[in-house]
């Protein structure tokens, strides 16, 4: 395309943003081209933050629980699973479960993220249980737990429906459903990654059902292995479109991946720049998403840092004990405290606030805290 014709391409797609427009498919594809300067495409997904934030950033105190790293899936994306007998299987007793709720409810965390592999032979009640006990013990500790994928596992072991697991995680304690698993919705990619994983369609029918029954999501996608943009902006439109129906998601989180471990260690990650840009195109393709999160533990605490300044609102919280990227080889620390946290977020110019699941802000005196306005 002459240059001329390419800079008006891009000027009106400004202008759609400015205006508050919605950008087409192809135009998210073409903010991928590398001839369309990063900056340029950052300060757009800066100014569409800005105008649904300002200058806040947000940030939560939470931990990670992965209760088991057994999987029958066994996806080639996947550094974290294995098999059962294998010599790095592990399946939490309840009461370790019990104790890692303990240190996070005592150390002030307002939200226990839990996820973990899909093992062949834990019963549905061992996953109810779970959240049961948890929530009985810690009322105030918000429980994001379960990818869609898992929820689909436990309406096939329990051969109940999805409607009828969310329903009785829900009446056990479930606070709402943290979005992983999607990785990317293409059928063809989705086979060279994760062949054995359930499809697009069953990802979204779980959100779907969820925000039926009041459950608020979030939405997660995996770039950096055999992906194309046109399957990145596939992704994006069909979590959009989802959106559109129901209203229900919080967050979008784009996640990089580390190929270390996987069977996919051939590829190449990301670069930052490349982390920069996708967190961009979501923040400017999901104009009906309130957040855009820059997990640190994905892309790593320099980029996140300065994906704030290019789209992110949240840097997500201050992750003890997650094992899943880390076991891909990701070079992140285990946790980051607050006064990182917001020495993070003050350093890219915005100022933190520190927020629950469902995004409130929350006032605090040590580990004590409570929701704002509440
Ligand atoms: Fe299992 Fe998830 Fe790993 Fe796939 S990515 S093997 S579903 S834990």
């Amino acid at each position: 395309m002459p240059v001329m014709a390419r800079v008006l391409e891009l000027e009106a797609i400004a202008e759609k943003v400015e205006a508050g427009r919605r950008l087409t498919e192809a135009e998210g594809e073409r903010l991928f081209d590398r001839d369309v300067d990063l900056h340029a495409v950052g300060r757009l997904a800066q100014a569409v933050r800005r105008r649904r934030h300002g200058d806040v950033a947000y940030y939560n105190i939470n931990a990670h629980l992965n209760p088991t790293n057994v999987c029958v899936y066994r996806c080639p994306l996947c550094a974290y699973s294995c098999d059962p007998g294998d010599a790095r299987a592990y399946v939490m007793a309840l009461d370790a479960i019990l104790a890692c709720a303990d240190e996070a409810a005592s150390s002030g965390c307002t939200e226990l993220h839990i996820v973990g592999g899909v093992h062949p032979e834990q019963p549905y009640e061992w996953y109810v249980e779970m959240i049961r006990s948890i929530h009985q013990a810690y009322p105030r500790l918000h429980l994001k737990a379960w990818t869609a994928v898992e929820i689909a596992w436990f309406a096939r072991l329990a051969e109940r429906t999805v409607e009828g697991v969310l329903g009785e995680m829900i009446e056990a304690g479930l606070g709402s459903l943290p979005g992983g698993g999607a990785e990317i919705f293409d059928a063809a990619v989705r086979r060279q990654i994760a062949p054995r994983k359930p499809d697009a369609e069953t990802w979204l029918d779980v959100h779907r059902t969820a925000h039926r029954l009041g459950l608020r999501s979030n939405a997660t996608m995996l770039y950096g292995h055999v992906e194309r943009p046109r399957h990145r902006i596939d992704h994006l439109v069909r979590l959009r479109r989802l959106q559109d129906e129901t209203g229900g998601f919080q967050a979008f989180v784009p996640l990089s991946f580390h190929p270390h471990g996987t069977g996919l260690s051939h590829l190449r990650p990301a670069s930052g720049l490349d982390d920069l840009r996708v967190v961009a195109i979501s923040r400017l393709m999901l104009d009906n998403f309130d957040h855009i999160k820059a997990y640190w533990v994905s892309l790593g605490v320099g980029t996140a840092q300065i994906a704030v300044a290019y789209g992110a609102d949240d840097l997500d919280g201050t992750v003890r004990q997650e094992r899943i990227h880390h076991d891909a080889g990701s070079s992140a620390p285990d946790m980051l405290t607050v006064d990182q946290l917001e020495r993070l977020i003050r350093e890219a110019g915005c100022r933190p606030v520190e927020r629950d699941t469902l995004y409130r802000p929350v006032r605090r005196q040590g580990a004590e805290w409570e929701v704002a306005g509440s």
